[in-house]
């Protein structure tokens, strides 16, 4: 795993993108998502990180990569 990697809230269209971090979560640009805090919680819908998806596996999962 990489830290710039992205990865997709299972429950809406929230993309955690590393290099954005959660400005409204307090968590700062460049932060990965390994590194996100227990307690985090989508900022959309609030589920927590085990409701989270790699990116670029959520896509192939779904067809939108090869
Ligand atoms: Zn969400």
């Amino acid at each position: 795993m990489t830290a710039d990697m992205k990865f997709k809230c299972l429950k809406c269209s929230y993309i955690y993108d590393p290099a954005i971090g959660c400005p409204a979560l307090g968590v700062p640009p460049g932060t990965p998502f390994s590194e996100l805090p227990e307690g985090f919680r989508c900022p959309q819908c609030g589920v927590d990180l085990t409701q989270f998806e790699r990116l670029d596996k959520w896509k192939r999962r779904h067809g939108l990569a090869p």
